[in-house]
């Protein structure tokens, strides 16, 4: 049974369920089911909890403004694993489609940019153990139940910081199940462009992901700046053929609403950075700690 069949049977009939089942599927290879298994935690379900989506930039030796160290990416990792989160991608949670143990929580983990501390080789072709995925996948190894399962909003950047090895790294990523989304073409201020602009930035990043073999279905917006008209994520024309998104990221400081709660706006979905400071991952763990804030948990 999935999560959404589940939330069917335990939502009152007639609630709005943000249209979250129907409409796009998500991108990237289907994946055997993780929901066997023992519960993780004693947590009731409560399928009208808060999602946490948090949001990365970079890594490395120090916590600086954008950069979460890669001490304190992998404290993130052990606490919302302790925590009972378990990773599912932005496309999953837009479909409810939570595909984890139950008892347990979901996290998007969010990664924009496509910098190249998100995902380095060493020259052997080995995945660098200090990049991100490098660190989380070293994690995996003793954490099955939290593989490497990310949204990552892509540039033409390489991607990755390298042309010669960008293409690899997002088979790769497709392989293990991460979706990789828009970030734009060129991230530009959304605001300060025309209408016609803001559709070629957006229809030539989906454009540009498809060369890759992946079709992209959520964004996050450069900067967290809309356009002035928001509604063209919801359907747009360029050139012919049409476009459209799932789910629109923004950069915000609390956990998103429940795909089942009826105030969900998945075109206005907030982020939580990943950061020590107020409004950041560490604070919003400390207050689900602390019985303030009620985090989604599967049946
Ligand atoms: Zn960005």
């Amino acid at each position: 049974m999935t999560f959404a069949s589940r939330l069917r049977t335990l939502v009152a009939a007639g609630l709005c369920l943000c249209a979250a089942l129907t409409g796009i599927a998500e991108p990237g290879p289907a994946h055997a089911p993780r929901s066997a298994g023992n519960r993780v935690t004693n947590r009731k379900a409560n399928p009208r909890g808060r999602v946490l989506i948090v949001m990365y930039h970079a890594t490395g030796p120090e916590e600086k403004y954008m950069v979460r160290s890669r001490k304190n990416f992998k404290k993130d990792l052990q606490r919302l694993y302790d925590m009972g989160y378990r990773p599912i991608t932005l496309a999953e949670y837009a479909n409810s489609k939570y595909d984890i143990p139950p008892g347990s929580s979901p996290v998007v983990m969010t990664f924009d940019d496509s910098r190249d501390s998100q995902f380095q080789l060493r020259k052997d072709g080995s995945i660098d153990p200090d990049c991100m995925v490098g660190m989380w996948k070293e994690f995996a190894k003793t954490h099955a139940d939290f593989p490497v399962k990310g949204t990552f909003f892509m540039l033409p950047n390489g991607p990755f910081g390298s042309k010669k090895t960008g293409k690899a790294k997002v088979k790769a990523l497709k392989d293990w199940g991460c979706e990789l989304a828009s970030h734009t073409l060129t991230h530009p201020f959304l605001n300060k462009l025309s209408g016609d602009n803001v559709k070629r930035e957006l229809a030539g990043s989906i454009e540009w992901l498809r060369k890759f073999g992946v079709e992209a279905t959520t964004v996050a917006l450069p900067y967290g700046v809309p356009p002035r008209d928001q509604s063209v994520f919801k359907g747009f024309k360029w050139k012919g053929q049409t476009f459209r998104f799932r789910a629109v990221a923004f950069a915000g400081a609390w956990p998103a609403r429940s795909t089942a709660d009826p105030q969900c706006d998945l075109y206005q979905v907030p982020r939580v950075e990943a950061s020590e400071k107020a409004g950041g991952l560490t604070v919003w763990l400390d207050r689900v700690q602390a019985g303030k804030s009620k985090p989604l948990v599967v049946p």
